[in-house]
């Protein structure tokens, strides 16, 4: 196993980056789909080692900042439910609804937990047999298996309170909407690390084959990253789009077999609301017919109310790639990690969250 130092060693890193400074001989726009990589970027200084023909775009890789505000007033119109335990990941609590979020229906009496993963969730609904317990299922298909694998286990226990409220969405049919928008001008992708360790690299085949972008897996530390962008520049430099993978330690063509099939057996793809871009076909994913008595929407009576958006926040801008937090009139001046006001300044993987803490240039 190799130690995460050798992927921080700066003459390592120095060495990547005069690479870079030899390939990109073409000017050229790369999107780091995720915002895990956006964090690692900016944290790292990255952008600052790269030649002047190449820049970075963040896209829509946060799923705290994509759950939309519609969604998000379910999961806190669920909560508020006498007797209910919602199970939450702790980012999703900060985030404002439409008039509210699960912190202030906490503060309100509302029973709602911080969980670290669905299995903390289900371990809730065996300690509280007399309460109905619903996880709030969100995140990509990096979380996905990990949330269908609980309700296979709650549904091998007999649980009878153990709901969730799938709010998962899919990375490729997403991008094929960004690309498709023409909002964006891409000449590589960086694609996910994670998500590609459960899906694998051929799903993003569709992307270099029928949109002819070069686009290249990453890992998250500095050398991982730029060594994708050393990739996408060869690509480019040489008129070339082809799928790659420069995060080969947990990345294969094929991706988790295991995690897709347990995927597979509970879920089927239906269409997504995204923050920014409305509903997009078969990017989401539903219980399937066989698992619906823990679709925590199709067994509580709830309601939401009416969606309202933040006024003056640009987060669904930032998350297509056509805005970047300093475009934003609130950011620092009223919108900050202590009081934010879109799930961009909430979430550790939002743009905007990342361009306070660590800066961030328009380029
Ligand atoms: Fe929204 Fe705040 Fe980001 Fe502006 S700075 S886009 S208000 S999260």
């Amino acid at each position: 196993m190799r130690m995460l130092s050798e992927f921080r060693q700066s003459k390592l890193v120095a060495g990547m980056a005069r690479s870079i400074s030899r390939h990109a001989t073409k000017e050229a726009r790369f999107m780091e789909f995720c915002g895990g990589h956006t964090v690692a970027i900016l944290k790292s200084g990255i952008r600052q080692l790269l030649p002047p023909t190449l820049k970075l775009t963040s896209g829509p890789g946060c799923p705290v900042c994509v759950t939309d505000n519609a969604d998000l007033d379910k999961a806190i119109a669920l909560a508020r439910l006498p007797n209910v335990i919602l199970a939450s990941f702790g980012d999703m609590l900060r985030v404002p609804g439409s008039s509210s979020s699960l912190q202030e229906a906490r503060a309100a009496g509302s029973d709602v937990r911080i969980v670290y993963s669905p299995l903390d969730a289900l371990e809730l609904a065996r300690a509280n047999p007399e309460k109905p317990v619903i996880f709030l299922a969100i995140g990509f298909e990096t979380t996905a298996p990990g949330v269908a694998a609980s309700v296979l286990q709650a549904s091998q226990e007999g649980l009878k309170n153990y709901y969730i409220l799938s709010l998962h969405k899919l990375c490729p049919p997403i991008t094929k909407v960004l690309l498709d928008s023409g909002e964006v001008n891409l000449q590589g992708l960086i694609c996910p690390g994670h998500v590609s360790a459960i899906i694998g690299s051929r799903p993003w085949q569709f992307i270099a084959r029928d949109y002819g972008i070069p686009c290249v897996v990453s890992g998250f530390e500095p050398l991982d990253i730029l060594q994708c962008v050393d990739m996408l520049a060869q690509q480019v430099a040489k008129g070339e789009s082809r799928v790659e993978i420069a995060y080969r330690r947990s990345v294969t063509p094929e991706g988790n077999l295991t995690a897709i099939r347990v995927m597979e057996q509970v879920f089927q793809p239906a269409p997504a609301y995204w923050r920014g871009v409305g509903r997009v076909a078969d990017s989401g994913l539903l219980l399937k017919p066989e698992f619906k008595h823990f679709d925590a929407e199709l067994n509580f009576e709830f309601d939401p109310g009416p969606t309202k958006t933040q006024k003056g926040c640009i987060c669904g801008d930032i998350l297509r790639g056509v805005k970047t937090p300093h475009q934003c009139s609130l950011f620092r001046r009223v919108c900050t990690p202590l009081s934010p006001v879109g799930p961009c300044m909430v979430s550790s993987e939002g743009s905007c969250a990342a361009y306070y803490h660590y800066g961030g240039s328009d380029d």
